[in-house]
């Protein structure tokens, strides 16, 4: 994956540079040398650490698996961010994610910074036992610069509840008599973690979409008037008939989503295609979603890739190549695999006139710029998918409160967060000419700059 963030970050210092009312004591020589500084901090992680784990396999071969946790900036709190199990991780990529984590808490008023971790593995090709000492050993070769207010960890791709239990007990044990309930995020409920934290990315997603396309425009409807928005017409549009959503992915997000589309009164719209690692499934009146969910649930994750195991599920679908997906002329893509999926190669074949990023950098910077010169939406990343490491931070509060709220309080937290974040930057989206990447960017990096400024560190 390239790093696009930082050019984002740049150009973001760069419009802010402009505007005096931001930082309105910064004035001449020294506002231009605050912003080189501001520019070089942001862009460049506090600490790289990486560590090669001593595994012993279970058939007596002894490997080195290389592992990483970036600490990219704690100007707002501790470290947060997944750790990341798949075996195309590497450093750059790493550096990358723990950086949007920044931007993403900073966005949504998270009180954390910005951490990821990645692990050089295929989980599928280990068993149990090995994986389980692989959590182990990354919290031994870990262990000091982990904790409830050093650097917390939550699952990621590849990972999920099961290795942030195993993690959290080796934390437990190697540190007895410290607080460890909020060493890791993502837990099992009876591990201390929080009720809806499984589902809370992928609704979260789905919400933002929701809220984007009906709630803010009703209470915005003058803004409809506007026929050259892509998302006023989008929504006029489907005033009339059903809107139709496709989702590239169908694990922990991509499901999540669908099952959210599928079973959503408020908002007329049909989940027509999802995909996975195997296949698209696609049918223009609609597909089965939680017919798919079921079945996902009795076979290792997949979705059906034979007529027969269509027929075996009720689902009524045609099956496609898994890429095509993403070329189908639909409102909405809800992106929930892996990074890098629309790119200079493939970005002149979408068709979609809105494109939700459930995943972290699922576009490239490249396709990212001619998508949006067409005038196709862009929910990024760090508006749309956090809703992960928003129920994180209110299981780590939890934790410390040992207190422990109902599925309905959480995502009713949940969604007021995100509300309060969309209706922050969705007006300024309206009104200024910035895609709406470059406006969640710009809001993220005045609160960094102000906060880092204030404490003292632009000296
Ligand atoms: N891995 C998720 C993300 O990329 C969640 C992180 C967390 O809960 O700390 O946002």
């Amino acid at each position: 994956m390239e790093n696009q963030t930082s050019s984002i970050v740049q150009r973001s210092l760069d419009a802010l540079l402009e505007d005096d009312t931001f930082l309105p004591d910064l004035k001449g020589k020294t506002r231009e040398q605050a912003f080189t500084s501001l520019g070089a901090i942001l862009s460049t992680p506090n600490h790289v650490h990486k560590s090669f784990l001593r595994i012993p396999l279970e058939d007596g071969q002894v490997v080195r698996i290389p592992a990483f946790r970036v600490q990219h900036i704690n100007a707002l709190g501790p470290y947060k961010g997944g750790i990341r199990f798949h075996e195309s991780v590497n450093e750059d990529e790493v550096i990358n994610l723990a950086s949007l984590m920044t931007l993403k808490n900073a966005l949504h008023d998270v009180p954390f910074g910005g951490g990821k971790g990645g692990v050089v593995l295929n989980p599928r090709t280990h068993t149990i036992k090995e994986l389980n000492l692989i959590c182990k050993k990354y919290v031994r070769y870990f262990n000091d610069i982990l904790g409830p207010d050093k650097d917390i960890p939550a699952p990621d791709v590849g990972s999920s509840d099961r290795e942030m239990d195993w993690m959290m007990s080796e934390y437990k044990s190697i540190n007895p008599g410290l607080p460890y309930r909020g060493s890791f995020t993502g837990k099992s409920v009876v591990n201390g973690g929080s009720l809806g934290r499984g589902a809370a990315t992928g609704k979260g997603v789905y919400f933002t979409f929701r809220y984007m396309i009906d709630d803010f425009m009703k209470k915005h409807t003058n803004l409809l008037s506007n026929s050259d928005n892509i998302f006023a017409r989008t929504v006029l549009d489907y005033k009339s008939r059903p809107l139709t959503i496709a989702v590239q992915g169908f694990g922990n997000v991509g499901s999540v989503a669908a099952l959210e589309a599928f079973n959503c009164s408020q908002l007329q719209n049909k989940v027509i295609a999802v995909s996975d690692r195997n296949v698209t499934l696609y049918n223009a009146k609609g597909l089965d979603i939680p017919a798919l969910v079921k079945f996902t649930l009795d076979n290792n994750g997949d979705l059906p890739t034979t007529n027969e195991q269509l027929a075996q599920t009720g689902v009524n679908a045609e099956l496609h190549d898994r890429e095509e997906i993403l070329f189908l002329d639909v409102d909405c893509i809800i992106l929930a695999a892996l990074a890098d999926q629309i790119h200079k190669g493939n970005m002149d074949k979408i068709k979609a006139r809105i494109i939700v990023e459930g995943a972290n950098a699922p576009v490239t910077s490249e396709a990212d710029n001619f998508l949006s010169e067409k005038g196709i939406i862009i929910v990024p990343d760090i508006l749309a998918n956090a809703g992960g490491v928003i129920v994180s931070y209110y299981e780590w509060l939890q934790g410390r409160e040992t207190q422990f709220y109902s599925e309905e309080e959480v995502f009713k937290l949940l969604y007021n967060k995100m509300q309060s974040t969309m209706d922050t930057i969705l007006p300024k989206f309206f009104s200024d000419p910035f895609p709406l990447r470059q406006n969640c960017y710009i809001h993220s990096v005045m609160k960094l700059s102000t906060v880092l400024y204030r404490q003292g560190k632009l000296y």
